[in-house]
């Protein structure tokens, strides 16, 4: 994305042509881009040769599963619906897991019929329930435990799963009891120690002390795991000032901490993948005067990107071009929703804009169109992929009449 002649260009693509062709909002992602964050990540972790499961709930579009299955990712997924998606992207079943605190029997039962590779499982009960329905169906079933490594990921709170007082995974005590259980068990097979201790996480000290949890508790069990799964959380430079996770950095401490380990390593990657791979294009509906500062009325609203209503997410906002001059007073975006959370950011000096003028909320990628909503009976937003000079239709936007 850069600016040409004051307008945005997104790889070869004017975004006012975009904005104008299609109707707003529309979620835009870059194929190019997306293909350079998959390089890097596998470039970055070559030495360990993991198996990367793509995290189905950061962007779930079918189109896009189907891009990064042609690079070998397989998929993390955390309900039914989501493993039917990346199966019905193509994504091999050998290659899917399946993880979260609430799987019920019937998807249990799914994931036992599809084959896949591993049910990560994070209680003892939900152990009992695949046990339950292993033995009815006579059929060895593959599993993880998910460890609680009470390890701060130091993000932002709401987006933390790996703390003693999060509802994930079991703590190390109960992690050791639960092998001798399955140890037991006549269809259980152990096969995967995995953790997941959050998002957006941007230095990787949290994940050296993740690393010494999982070194630990490898070392107590005396079982030899076929993989470990290290789960995704890698950071992204939203606020563009080069704050990122350094994936080199966390490479290399995974090599340092699990030396004497021979496992298959798993990554689940969601955000670093696809998270700066969008932006969402939005018009201005009227600018109105306020107080202290000017509302700009967007037609997207926390319906079509919830992010910053749900845990105060920050992202940058630029205009698709740039007029002369700068606003008075500061700019409040915000949506349309009759809600006092339905905003997008706070920008003390911005571009002026007027009405009908078109703005992009960057980095939408991950967490955008997968946590969208009909909440206000609004239909979900067209979603487009440039490749080059092209542009891909991946989803259209919702028809009004399927909301009745
Ligand atoms: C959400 C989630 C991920 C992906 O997290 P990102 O921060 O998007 O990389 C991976 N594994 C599990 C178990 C998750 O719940």
């Amino acid at each position: 994305m850069k600016y040409k002649n004051n307008k945005l260009i997104i790889d070869r693509i004017n975004v006012d042509f975009l904005a104008k062709k299609f109707s707003t909002p529309i979620y835009c992602y870059s194929f190019n881009k997306l293909k350079k964050n998959i390089l890097h990540f596998k470039k970055s972790f070559q030495k360990i040769n993991p198996l990367i499961c793509f995290s189905v709930k950061s962007n779930s579009n079918l189109q896009i599963l189907r891009e990064i299955k042609k690079f070998d990712f397989g998929a993390d997924v955390v309900s039914g619906g989501e493993l039917m998606k990346a199966i019905k992207a193509g994504i091999n079943p050998k290659k899917i897991v399946f993880s979260g605190v609430g799987k019920t029997s019937s998807e249990i039962e799914y994931a036992i019929n599809k084959k896949i590779l591993l049910i990560n499982a994070e209680s003892k009960n939900e152990i009992l329930e695949i046990e339950k329905i292993a033995n009815l169906k006579k059929k060895n079933v593959n599993i993880g435990i998910r460890l609680n490594p009470n390890t701060d990921a130091k993000t932002i709170s709401q987006i933390s799963t790996g703390k003693k007082e999060n509802k994930f995974g079991v703590d190390e005590k109960k992690f050791l009891k639960l092998i001798d259980y399955i140890k037991k068990s006549r269809y259980l097979d152990l096969r995967c120690l995995s953790v997941h201790i959050g998002s957006q996480i941007l230095s990787h000290k949290p994940y050296e002390k993740m690393l010494k949890a999982v070194n630990r508790v490898i070392e107590k069990s005396n079982h030899n795991f076929e993989y470990v799964d290290l789960g995704g959380g890698m950071g992204i430079d939203y606020m563009h000032n080069n704050k990122r996770l350094n994936l080199k950095k966390y490479a290399l401490s995974i090599i340092k901490i699990l030396k004497r380990n021979n496992s298959k390593i798993i990554f689940e990657p969601g955000r670093s993948i696809i998270g700066n791979t969008a932006i969402l294009i939005t018009q201005v509906i009227y600018v109105k005067e306020g107080h202290k500062k000017d509302f700009v009325i967007l037609d997207a609203a926390m319906n079509d990107f919830m992010r910053p209503a749900l845990y105060n997410a920050e992202h940058k906002i630029i205009p698709s071009k740039k007029r002369n001059g700068f606003s008075k007073k500061t700019y409040e975006f915000v949506g349309p929703i009759c809600e006092s959370t339905d905003k997008f950011a706070t920008i003390k000096k911005f571009k002026k804009l007027i009405e009908k003028d078109f703005i992009v909320i960057c980095d939408v990628g991950a967490y955008g169109t997968s946590l969208s909503s009909n909440y206000n009976v609004r239909p979900k937003p067209l979603e487009i992929m440039v490749k080059g000079s092209k542009i891909q239709i991946i989803n259209k936007k919702q028809k009004l009449s399927e909301l009745m």
